[in-house]
C-alpha cells in the first residue's frame, strides 16, 4: 500500500483509531437516512494507517463494518448539504 497523497511506501502498520473524546469512541461515517422510519446508515472507522513521510491518515473500517457497508452500499446517498445533487444512475 502506498500513500495516496505523497506516494510514499512508508505507511505504518494498522493502528486503532479513536476520537480521543471518550474511551473507545470511534470516528463515525454517517449517510443520509434512506427513509422516514429507517435509521441513518452508520459505520465506525476504528482502524487507520499513517504515512511516515507526510503524516496523512487513512482511516478505514474493520472487517465487520466493511461487510455492513458493502451490504448497504446500493442504498447509500449523500448527506443533506453535501453539495449539488448528482444522479448516481440508480
Ligand atoms: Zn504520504
Amino acid at each position: 500500500m502506498r500513500c495516496a497523497l505523497c506516494g510514499s511506501g512508508r505507511l505504518t502498520p494498522v493502528g486503532e483509531l479513536t476520537s480521543g473524546v471518550r474511551w473507545g469512541e470511534r470516528l463515525r461515517l454517517t449517510f443520509r437516512r434512506p427513509g422516514i422510519l429507517k435509521p441513518r446508515p452508520t459505520f465506525d472507522a476504528g482502524l487507520a494507517r499513517a504515512c511516515r513521510d507526510c503524516g496523512a491518515l487513512f482511516p478505514f473500517l474493520d472487517a465487520y463494518e466493511r461487510r455492513q457497508l458493502d451490504a448497504a452500499a446500493d442504498d447509500l446517498t449523500d448527506v443533506e448539504g453535501a453539495g449539488p445533487h448528482h444522479d448516481n444512475g440508480g
